[in-house]
Parts: structure tokens; C-alpha cells; sequence
């Protein structure tokens, strides 16, 4: 029932100057807000709020919250209300700021207070909990193999009428674009529909909020909360799975949005069949909506981020080859492709120099060697053999034949200078060989090189192969 509060508070005006008229008025602005909205929500989320600073020369008066998630709730539900009560109770604070108390000032929303009308409205439904990213948005979003199933999904999800699956679950490792879909489906979706309420949340943010509504014994408010969003999205949910004590409420109150109607959206680093100790009930939840997965970027995708992204680096010039060595080197996730690409811009203009392999090379020294292949014995055994159309089985076998013995050194040899593995241990590999059988492979092949153009150049064709 907005409205009351302020025909009761606009009696209570108190005239400028000094703190005690802000304590008076705020007085008063509780006491009616109390009336108006109940106990439960009162206690939970007005009653906590503090009386912050007032800057008499802005007409600006802070408000402030224990966290951040409690000043978007507050900011999402009671902002115009309590603009208008204050403007109702005292007309030198024109404009509230709701935010943190003094640790996160800067997060702080501004409102504007209206001018005062007949009839106040409820409080203005819009973006809740976190703001969203500007850059991630689907026209920033690049397509391809890896990532069109989740990407379309995402999108209809956002632009569909009607609820068409739910939930939709986007599973994929790490710096693969999940955060970056949901937020874009958040942008969309709030520009389909300005007026509905959107919660996006990170399942850290969930949990610990979680806990604190159970331990202040008002689940029952913060599930509503959750309940009456049109889109609720949490990210990297596996933080919950296995965190026996709020995985089950949780999912709980999923399944009540689920059910509700409400478009939900999960985002996980792993399959829901691999989540930790999920009740099968739960999960033949969660798989009734799409599961989507983002895959690792293949080598196109790669190449059509990196010239995407440099689209926005219009003062940095990259030549060709540099482009397309970075998409075949940095294979791992595409976060780790932004920050090498940022790297280098931010480099190149701080020293003055030209982008070139050698300087792209000495920059990404460790991304690149991060990025670098693990090679195991066993595929150097497959492509030797192969090379040297000997059976694999040679390169365990006591024969000692040369035919089979040189091209099972060089796979030795090989074996030290492209895996991480120990001499013994890649003496075992080879059908039980003592190290220093390896030790001598490794000179034997090292002198050899240096004498027999042709075996140097074997080697080289069989490390650029292994090295891929
Ligand atoms: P995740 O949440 O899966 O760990 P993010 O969504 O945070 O990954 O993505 C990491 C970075 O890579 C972000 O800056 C994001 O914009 C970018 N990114 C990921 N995939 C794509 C893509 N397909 N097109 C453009 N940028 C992408
Ligand atoms: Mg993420």
C-alpha cells in the first residue's frame, strides 16, 4: 500500500539547517514506512538503513546500506518512496544516493526525486543486484561452432513471447563467454521489456546472502524477492553444488521459480550430471529446460574474435601474421585471448613499438608457454612410428635392430625435449628401459643431428607435428 507514508510524513516537515531536523525527518519517514510495509520488511530492510551524509549545497543526502545487495533491493523497491517522503518531510534534500555504507561509496545509484505527486507509484521495477556489463552485450558476442547452440538459445530466451524452455542452463570452462551471454540476455531482455525486473547474481552472492536471510530467519522475504523477478539469472552455480547446507534451499527455490513461470538461468563450469551431490530429482529438473554448452573456440572462432576485438583498438595496428599466430597459439579460453590482446596494445604504446612477432613473441612469453600443448609420450610413439613405418609396438620391444632401435631413440629423444616427464620415467615407457638407456638416446640423437641433415630435418617435421 504505497502512499500512505507520505501524507503521514509531510506533517512532520522540518525546516533546514543542521542534523537534528534530518534525524527528526528520517524519524518520521521510518515510522511511517514501518506502518506501510510491515514489520518483516521493515526489519529486514529499512531499519538497517542509515542516515548518511547531506550536502545542503546539492540538496544530496546519502543513505546507506550494510552491502551492496541490500542497496540494490532497497534501491529497486523503495527508491521513489523514500525520495518522496524525504522531499515530503523536509524540501532541502532533493536527491538521495542509496549505496554501501562508507566501504563501496562509489557504487552508489542516484535517484532523482520527483516532483511530488497525488498519488505515488510503486517503486520502479528495472535492473536489480548487479549492474550489467555494458560491453557484454549479443552484438558484441561472436559467433561460432563452439558457441552457436548456447547463443541462440540465450537469445531466445530474451526475446521470446512466451516461455519456451526453463531453465536454460549454459555449461562451459572457464573465460568461455558464459558471463558475458547472461548479461546480454539481461541487456536484451531489459530492453524488450524496460519495466521488468531482472536479477542477475553471481552463486557466491546468492550463497552468502542466502545465509544471511537464514540466519536473520527471513528466507521467506529474500525467496519472494527471487520469486517475483521476470528473469533471475545466476552465474558459475557450481560454487553452490556440494555446499550441502545451501545447495538444497537453493535448488528449492529454483524449482519455485521454475514453477512460477519465471524465465531462470544457470551458468556452471560443468555438465548438471557433474555438479556435486545434486538429488536426481533436482537434476531431472534442471535438464527439463536446455542444457547448452560452449566449447573450446576452434581455430576460426579464434581468429574472428581477435578481429572483433581489435575493431575496438582502432589506434593499434596488428599485422596479419601476428593476428592469426596469437589464434593459433592462445587456444585455451578467450579471456586468456582479450588479456594477451591487451597486453600487447598497452605495451606497444607504453615502449613505442611496432606490434611484430619478436615483440608479440617476447610480450606473451608465459601466456605462450601456458598455452603450449601438453604432448604426451604416447602420441610421440604414434607419430614416430608412423613416421618411420615401424609398428608402434617397437617402441617397447627388446628388438635392437636399426631399423627400430634409431627410430625409438628419436622418439626418446623427442620425449625429453617436448614433455615434462623424468628420464626414468620415460625409460619405463619404453618397455621398462633403464635411464641411462635414455641418456644415451638423447646424446646419440643430439650428435647424430648435427652430422645428418636428413634426421635434423626429421626431427624438425616430427616436433612441428607433436607441437601442432
Ligand atoms: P566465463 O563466464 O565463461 O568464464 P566470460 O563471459 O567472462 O567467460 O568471458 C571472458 C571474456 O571473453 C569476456 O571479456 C568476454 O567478453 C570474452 N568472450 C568470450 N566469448 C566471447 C565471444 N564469443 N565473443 C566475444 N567475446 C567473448
Ligand atoms: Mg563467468
Amino acid at each position: 500500500m504505497p502512499g500512505k507514508s507520505m501524507n503521514a510524513n509531510a506533517s512532520s516537515g522540518v525546516g533546514a539547517g543542521g542534523a537534528a531536523p534530518l534525524q527528526a525527518a528520517w524519524e518520521a519517514i521510518r515510522a511511517g514506512l514501518r506502518r506501510d510495509c510491515g514489520a518483516r520488511t521493515f526489519d529486514g530492510w529499512l531499519r538497517p538503513i542509515a542516515l548518511g551524509a547531506h550536502d545542503p549545497e546539492s540538496g544530496t543526502l546519502r543513505l546507506e546500506l550494510p552491502s551492496q545487495f541490500m542497496a540494490d533491493w532497497v534501491q529497486t523497491h523503495f527508491a521513489e518512496r523514500l525520495a518522496l517522503a524525504w522531499r515530503a518531510a523536509l524540501p532541502d534534500v532533493r536527491q538521495i544516493v542509496i549505496g554501501v555504507g562508507a566501504a563501496a561509496p562509489k557504487t552508489a545509484a542516484v535517484v532523482e526525486i520527483p516532483a511530488p505527486r497525488e498519488e505515488p507509484q510503486e517503486a520502479k521495477p528495472g535492473l536489480y543486484a548487479v549492474a550489467l556489463e555494458p560491453r557484454y552485450r549479443f552484438e558484441n558476442f561472436v559467433i561460432g561452432k563452439a558457441n552457436e547452440v548456447a547463443f541462440n538459445a540465450a537469445r531466445t530466451l530474451a526475446v521470446a513471447e512466451n516461455v519456451v524452455f526453463n531453465p536454460l542452463f549454459i555449461h562451459g570452462g572457464t573465460g568461455r563467454g558464459k558471463t558475458h551471454l547472461l548479461h546480454a540476455i539481461g541487456h536484451e531482455f531489459h530492453r524488450l521489456r524496460p519495466r521488468a525486473k531482472i536479477i542477475y547474481m553471481s552463486a557466491e552472492k546468492f550463497m552468502v546472502e542466502f545465509v544471511a536471510a537464514l540466519r536473520a530467519n527471513d528466507t521467506i522475504q529474500f525467496k519472494q524477492q527471487l520469486r517475483a523477478a521476470d528473469l533471475l539469472m545466476i552465474d558459475d552455480v557450481q560454487f553452490i553444488a556440494g555446499k550441502e547446507s545451501t545447495q538444497e534451499e537453493f535448488f528449492h527455490t529454483m524449482n519455485e521459480i521454475i514453477s512460477a513461470g519465471r524465465r531462470l538461468v544457470i551458468s556452471s563450469d560443468r555438465a548438471p550430471q557433474d555438479l556435486d551431490g545434486i538429488e536426481p530429482r533436482i537434476l531431472s529438473r534442471l535438464s527439463w529446460g536446455l542444457v547448452a554448452d560452449i566449447n573450446q573456440a576452434d581455430l576460426e572462432l579464434r581468429l574472428n574474435i581477435i578481429l572483433k576485438k581489435l575493431e575496438a583498438l582502432p589506434d593499434v595496428s596488428v599485422p596479419q601474421d601476428v593476428v592469426m599466430f596469437l589464434a593459433k597459439r592462445i587456444s585455451s579460453n578467450v579471456r586468456e585471448l582479450e588479456g594477451a590482446l591487451n597486453r600487447i596494445a598497452a605495451y606497444a604504446t607504453m615502449q613505442n613499438r611496432v606490434i611484430d612477432l619478436d615483440f608479440v613473441t617476447e610480450v606473451l612469453a608465459s601466456t605462450l608457454r601456458a598455452n603450449q600443448r601438453r604432448i604426451s609420450i604416447d602420441e610421440i610413439q604414434t607419430r614416430v612410428s608412423e613416421h618411420y613405418r615401424i609398428r608402434k609396438a617397437e617402441m617397447t620391444s627388446a628388438r635392437r635392430a636399426r631399423e627400430v632401435a634409431r627410430p625409438r631413440q628419436v622418439a626418446m629423444y623427442l620425449s625429453k625435449q617436448l614433455t615434462p616427464r623424468s628420464l626414468p620415467e620415460i625409460g619405463r615407457r619404453f618397455g621398462g628401459r633403464d635411464h641411462t638407456t635414455v641418456i644415451h638416446a638423447v646424446r646419440q640423437i643430439e650428435k647424430l643431428r648435427s652430422q645428418d641433415p636428413e634426421l635434423d630435418s626429421d626431427i624438425r617435421l616430427l616436433t612441428r607435428q607433436l607441437e601442432g
